[in-house]
């Protein structure tokens, strides 16, 4: 068999979404595991609804996720000759004539279908159009579409899906300025492209039999179609805004990985036994389109932010290091010309990283490392930070004073040396020491947070809530 090619072809018409990212994901799987060639195109050819944010967003949402293409983009606004030149050969071969309808004229007559309860499609006035060409109207091109007989889409997901011919209309293949419709350009540029497989979303399993049909008309090898099954929101309703972020960027503004959303939504319609968690390695391996599951899969936010901490837990805590910094500078945690102790903060990073579901609850659980004097929450120092107390926060000061190295090991002797003389259990000491802390009831072991602190920074914040309770 030939080299298997595929594509991803999106309309820059939006931000990138979470769909759009699984056909993208589902073809560069299949074109990595056959060890074939992924193109990126991108059909622009609504010119009035695309846009250059839309083109950036598509791009930058791929590079995210780490899908990388081997030929592209390839913008269908720079092939308009090639499509003229296929539209000229069709009508050369009375396959598709010129139509000289208006949009006006159109838009009456599909009212007056409306109103008779007729099915609304082309009323074929222009196919048999003799005599001169109307003067001052740019015609579209329209293609003849067989009235009778039925078009079968033999789908790799679907399976055999047949199509009564008499339901498709002579449907317009260049616009009157020039533009390929959306069925025009991309059966064109899957022909040239040479691609071998389409796979995408099964909301264009109707543009099939009417690609199908202009492939023969051409003279193309139609190439096999796949197509996906939808993605559902959690209550089985299509996922859109309601069900929270849909459009990949934005999972990376809340600080999601994206080998957590990869591995997430490759889940969403494919499946490999009862795996859940695949490196892209295992993925590229075991990916083949005979798993594909035929029906909707439902977007479940709780296992996407599951698996993220899966992948926070184990991703090198150098790597966080760098990703959490400009979050906590567009949050203000960290100001923009302030230098960081790289070894230091990769280090809270590492105590972090095990208790964090996602880069956001990093920059939360850093942030009363990271300012002075900390902010403490007024309900826990309420609670915990009582005149009962104060003694034995004075004798844990004085204790800790006299400790030489602040690592974990000797501020836990020296903390249990303290509850020994005080009779206080772990918990009744540790939580009030927290709160003068880092000013939260919250946090990593103790021991670990004092010795982010570091002795003068502990010793201060110590001091401080003692003369808090004052
Ligand atoms: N531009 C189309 C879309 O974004 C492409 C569909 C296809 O893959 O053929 O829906």
């Amino acid at each position: 068999m030939s080299q298997v090619r595929v594509r991803f072809a999106p309309s820059p018409t939006g931000y990138l979404h979470i769909g759009g990212v699984r056909t993208a994901l589902f073809n560069w799987l299949f074109a990595r595991h056959e060890k074939g060639v992924f193109v990126l195109r991108i059909e622009d050819t609504d010119l009035e609804r695309s846009t250059p944010e839309a083109i950036r967003a598509i791009l930058d949402g791929l590079k995210w996720v780490g899908l990388d293409w081997d030929e592209g983009p390839i913008f269908q606004t720079q092939r308009l000759a090639i499509y003229k030149e296929h539209a000229d050969r069709l009508i050369a071969a009375d396959k598709a004539y010129r139509c000289y309808c208006t949009e006006e004229e159109l838009e009456v007559r599909r009212k007056e279908a409306l109103a008779r309860k007729q099915v609304v499609k082309y009323d074929g006035r222009c196919r048999t159009r003799t005599g001169p060409a109307p003067s001052g109207i740019l015609p579209a091109v329209r293609f003849f579409s067989p009235q009778s007989g039925e078009t079968v889409v033999n789908d790799l997901v679907k399976g055999a899906v047949s199509f009564d011919n008499t339901q498709l209309d002579d449907l317009i293949i260049l616009r009157s300025n020039g533009m390929p419709t959306y069925n025009f350009g991309a059966v064109v540029d899957d022909a040239l492209m040479r691609i071998t497989h389409v796979i995408r979303g099964d909301d264009h399993l109707n543009n099939t039999p009417r690609q199908i049909l202009l492939y023969q008309a051409l003279g193309y090898e139609p190439p096999r179609f796949g197509h996906l099954s939808m993605i559902l929101g959690i209550d089985k309703v299509k996922l859109s805004k309601r069900h929270g972020a849909t459009s990949v960027l934005e999972y990376q503004e809340e600080g999601y990985l994206p080998e957590a959303l990869v591995n997430y939504l490759v889940r969403l319609g494919w499946s490999h036994g009862d795996e859940e968690v695949f490196s892209l390695s295992e993925l590229i391996d075991n990916f083949t389109l005979e798993n594909i599951t035929k029906s909707a899969a439902a977007f479940n936010p709780e296992k996407l932010l599951w698996l993220n901490s899966h992948y926070m837990k184990m991703a090198d805590a150098k790597r966080l290091a760098g990703l959490v910094v400009p979050l906590m500078k567009q949050r203000g945690v960290l100001s923009e010309g302030s230098s960081l102790d790289q070894t230091w903060f990769e280090r809270l990073v590492k105590v972090l990283q095990e208790r964090s579901r996602t880069l956001l609850e990093i920059v939360d659980g850093a942030e009363p490392f990271m300012t002075d004097p900390v902010t403490v929450d007024p309900e826990a120092a309420k609670k915990f930070l009582t005149e009962a107390i104060r003694p034995a926060l004075i004798k844990l000061l004085r204790t800790l004073e006299r400790v030489s190295v602040f690592e974990h090991d000797t501020l836990e002797a020296a903390f249990k040396s303290v509850l020994a003389e005080t009779g206080l259990a772990m918990g009744k000491l540790a939580q009030p020491v927290r709160v003068a802390l880092i000013g939260r009831t919250a946090s990593p072991g103790l021991f670990d947070v004092m010795s982010l602190l570091g002795r003068d920074r502990t010793l201060e914040r110590l001091k401080r809530a003692i003369d808090l309770i004052k």
